[in-house]
């Protein structure tokens, strides 16, 4: 595993957040995309280095749904970037870790994902990211 990709937060309404972080990080979002298959909307910020995903929930049953039902709005995963996430996924199926997509799939921003369990680390809900090669 690699740098931390990004950190992903859960808003109730990304129109809101997004002029919230705007103000934040004195500028905006550089990109809006719709997840379709995770019933998400997303928006993204580079902050430096450091990238923040905004995440509103597109359908009432995704997990971000579910998340904020549970928890409301707040941090709710950190993605790490991986060279090969196949082989990440095997090395830490292996090592035990409950993974929540034993298969890449295609997530925002370009990107093959896969979420960990959050009960296999400690609460935190743990994402890898590989870069998909255009
Ligand atoms: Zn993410």
């Amino acid at each position: 595993m690699q740098k931390i990709e990004h950190i992903g937060i859960a808003v109730k309404d990304i129109n809101r957040s997004n002029n919230l972080f705007e103000s934040l990080f004195g500028k905006a979002h550089y990109k809006i995309e719709d997840v379709e298959s995770e019933g998400v909307k997303t928006s993204f910020f580079q902050c430096g280095p450091n990238k923040i995903e905004l995440l509103e929930a597109t359908d009432k049953d995704s997990p971000i749904a579910k998340f904020i039902e549970k928890k409301g709005e707040g941090i709710h995963h950190i993605a790490f970037a991986v060279d090969d996430i196949e082989s990440e996924i095997k090395r830490l199926s292996n090592e035990g870790f409950e993974m929540i997509h034993n298969k890449p799939k295609k997530g925002a921003d370009n990107k093959l994902i896969a979420f960990l369990h959050p009960k296999a680390t400690n609460g935190v809900l743990i994402e890898l990211c590989q870069e998909i090669a255009k």
